[in-house]
């Protein structure tokens, strides 16, 4: 259920949690959002200061997250240092809040290579954050969350970038 080295749920307890959820929103009109991050050159962090410092990074990004959730959200590890966040019962201007607070509390992260102090500074992630709409699949949903937060990176990283739902198209009277 949970990924070893973060601590946070792993990816099935993600693909569930997402069924789920959208099982409630057809059901009961539950909306729910979703915040995708992924950490800026990380690749860079490994190349300079070392692999294991890179998964130190990995734990105290998982538990700034942690700190800025509500117990009822679903935060995991959803790929090598990318992180799915599910917000039930929350719409996007929350979820892009709640998106900004992780993001400032990354910010603060103050870490030091244990051997030399070396300060290991500028740890950012980008983020990109959907409500789901009723009509989509869950592959539309992640689909969307995805390009939004590579849109943060293409505006120049350390954002939080939201998608608006294209709304189904509407039938003209010569369709009908
Ligand atoms: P971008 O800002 O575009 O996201 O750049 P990036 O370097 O973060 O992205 P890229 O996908 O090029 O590299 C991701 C890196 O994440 C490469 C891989 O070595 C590292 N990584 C993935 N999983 C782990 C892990 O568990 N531990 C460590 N230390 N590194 C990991
Ligand atoms: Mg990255
Ligand atoms: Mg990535």
């Amino acid at each position: 259920m949970t990924d070893t080295l973060t601590g946070l749920s792993n990816r099935k307890v993600f693909d569930q949690t997402l069924t789920n959820l959208i099982r409630q929103k057809h059901e009961k009109n539950i909306d729910f959002c979703l915040i995708i991050m992924d950490i800026d050159h990380f690749k860079k962090i490994n190349d300079k200061y070392g692999h294991l410092v890179g998964d130190r990074v990995l734990k105290q990004l998982a538990h700034q997250t942690t700190r800025k959730i509500r117990q009822t959200d679903v935060a995991a590890r959803y790929g090598g240092e990318e992180f799915g966040i599910l917000l039930p019962k929350t719409y996007i201007d929350q979820a892009k809040q709640v998106a900004e607070s992780i993001r400032h509390s990354i910010g603060q992260i103050n870490m030091r290579k244990t051997d030399t102090g070396e300060v290991i500074g500028n740890i950012t992630a980008s983020f990109g954050v959907a409500q789901y709409h009723t009509s989509e699949s869950e592959t539309d949903l992640i689909g969307r969350a995805d390009r939004a937060m590579y849109a943060a990176k293409q505006k120049g990283r350390n954002r939080t970038v939201s998608s608006v739902a294209q709304a189904p198209p509407i039938k003209s009277v010569s369709d009908a």
